[in-house]
C-alpha cells in the first residue's frame, strides 16, 4: 500500500504514521525526519538545510524531490510506505506522480487529517519536543506557508479524487481508529 498522509503541522501526521507503519508492515518516510536527523548528525545535507529548518521556511522543491526518488529506491519500500510531510507543495506532487509513473506505480490514498487551526498552536506549543521550529514566531511562520504553499496540493489530489479526509480531533487512538477504518473501506 502506498500512501500520503498530509495535514498541517501539528496535526498528527507522525503520531498517525508511526500507527500506520505498524499496523500495514509499511515502512514510514518522514523529510521532516530525515532533515532532523541530518542537522543532529551534522551532515553535508544537515549543513544545507539547518537555516531553513530552524526558520520554519521549505527546503526547495529540487533537494526534497531528490532526496525522496533515491530513498525511494531502497528495497524496503517495494511493498508500499506512508510518506508523511511529502509531498509539500504542488510541484513536489507532480514530481511525485512523474516518480510513481516511472515506476508503474499507483497511489493507494491521500489522507487528509483534518485539525481546527486554533488547536494546532496549541498542540505544537504544549508538545514539548524540543523542536528548534517549535516558538511562537516559528510556529506562526510554519502555519503561514502551509497555507500558501501546501494547503494547495489538496486540491491536486481531489482532482485525482484520492482524498480520504479523517477528523483529526481526538484521541490519538479514536484517530487512528478513523484511518484504519477509511483504508480497510477503500
Ligand atoms: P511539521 O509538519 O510539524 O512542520 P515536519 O517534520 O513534517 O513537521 O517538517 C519539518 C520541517 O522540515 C518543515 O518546516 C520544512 O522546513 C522541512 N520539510 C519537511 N518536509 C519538507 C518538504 N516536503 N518540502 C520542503 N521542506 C520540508
Amino acid at each position: 500500500m502506498r500512501i500520503i498522509i498530509f495535514g498541517p503541522p501539528g496535526a498528527g501526521k507522525g503520531t498517525q504514521a508511526k500507527l500506520i507503519s505498524e499496523e500495514y508492515g509499511i515502512p514510514h518516510l518522514s523529510t521532516g525526519e530525515i532533515f532532523r536527523s541530518a542537522i543532529k548528525n551534522e551532515t553535508p545535507l544537515g549543513k544545507e538545510v539547518k537555516a531553513i529548518l530552524d526558520a520554519g521556511d521549505l527546503v526547495p522543491d529540487n533537494k526534497v524531490v531528490e532526496l525522496v526518488e533515491e530513498e525511494l529506491k531502497d528495497d524496503k519500500y517495494r511493498d508500499g510506505y506512508i510518506l508523511d510531510g511529502f509531498p509539500r507543495t504542488v510541484p513536489q506532487a507532480k514530481a511525485f506522480d512523474n516518480i510513481l509513473e516511472k515506476r508503474g506505480k499507483t497511489l493507494d490514498a491521500f489522507l487528509q487529517l483534518d485539525v481546527p487551526e486554533e488547536e494546532l498552536i496549541d498542540r505544537i506549543l504544549s508538545r514539548g519536543e524540543g523542536r528548534s521550529d517549535d516558538s511562537p514566531e516559528k510556529v506562526k511562520n510554519r502555519l503561514a506557508v502551509y497555507r500558501e504553499e501546501t494547503k494547495p496540493v489538496i486540491n491536486y489530489y481531489k482532482k485525482q479524487d484520492a482524498v480520504k479526509t479523517i477528523d483529526g480531533v481526538g484521541s490519538i487512538e479514536e484517530i487512528f481508529e478513523r484511518i484504519k477504518e477509511t483504508l480497510d473501506n477503500k
